[in-house]
């Protein structure tokens, strides 16, 4: 495995978090924290923050996403948002499959599938999360459950297509909740992805695929996190919203 082969990238996921006017407040402070980073700095933001995000993060190195989009171009969908409406702004990345989508909002492997593809076919950068249930873990069956929902969320992409794919793997019972999984949780599953990427694509190309890990990483984890040889920066939640402890990840992961 040779990390040099693709790019860290430490993503913010601040989920239903900050106005407009919090949003420009944070970039502003963020800025000069994480300048000159030596891996890719993103921040995914809610919608109405997202023109606030790109203004404030002007002649910066932090790139904006958004943190869902629906499959259509456009039509009636009360409340949902297409990728062309977002890469129109100025966005560059989108989370598809969190698990929060996934446990509140009903989106399964199929619509995680539909969103990534309609996202990549936008020209968006998707960041598509993966991740077992702390009852599955137990079952002993994370690795295959992984493996399928890394095919189905895939399905239909090809090979050039792969390379606006980010995968995050973000175990459900590591989100939100101060547990982290261990480097080495992290290292086994990332690596099950890259191995479902190279059957699916060969070697070459899963070996220039990013894969995340996501789940409770803050400014005391990521060194040892991002120091794995599969893990190629984070998903952060909770620690994107703290301008010095988002910095801390984002150098971890520039070494
Ligand atoms: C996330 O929202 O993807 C996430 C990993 O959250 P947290 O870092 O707060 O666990």
């Amino acid at each position: 495995m040779n990390k040099a082969l693709r790019k860290a990238v430490i993503a913010g996921n601040w989920k239903m978090n900050k106005t407009p006017a919090e949003t420009a407040e944070l970039i502003a402070a963020m800025k000069p924290l994480v300048a000159g980073a030596g891996c890719e700095v993103v921040l995914c933001v809610p919608f109405v923050d997202i023109a606030a995000a790109l203004e404030a993060a002007k002649g910066s190195n932090i790139h904006i996403g958004a943190e869902n989009c629906h499959w259509e171009h456009a039509g009636a969908f009360t409340g949902e948002i297409s990728a062309d409406m977002l890469t129109a702004m100025g966005v560059e990345y989108v989370i598809t499959g969190h698990s929060e989508r996934r446990t509140y909002f009903g989106d399964t492997d199929v619509t995680v599938n539909k969103r990534t593809r309609a996202a990549v076919e936008a020209g968006l950068t998707a960041i598509v999360c993966v991740g077992e249930t702390l009852e599955q873990r137990e079952q002993g069956i994370t690795n295959e459950l992984v493996a399928l929902q890394v095919k189905i969320a895939l399905g239909g992409l090809s090979k050039e297509q792969l390379k606006k794919i980010i995968i995050a793997y973000e175990p459900v019972w590591a989100i939100g909740t101060g547990r982290t999984a261990t480097a080495e949780q992290a290292q086994e599953v990332c690596t099950v992805i890259r191995d479902t990427l190279a059957a699916l694509y060969g070697r070459q190309a899963a070996d220039g695929v990013t894969v995340q890990y996501g789940g409770s990483m803050n400014a005391k984890n990521a060194d040892e996190l991002v120091a794995k040889p599969d893990v190629d920066g984070g998903l952060i939640g909770g620690a994107s919203l703290k301008a010095e402890d988002f910095s801390v990840i984002v150098r971890a992961a520039s070494k």
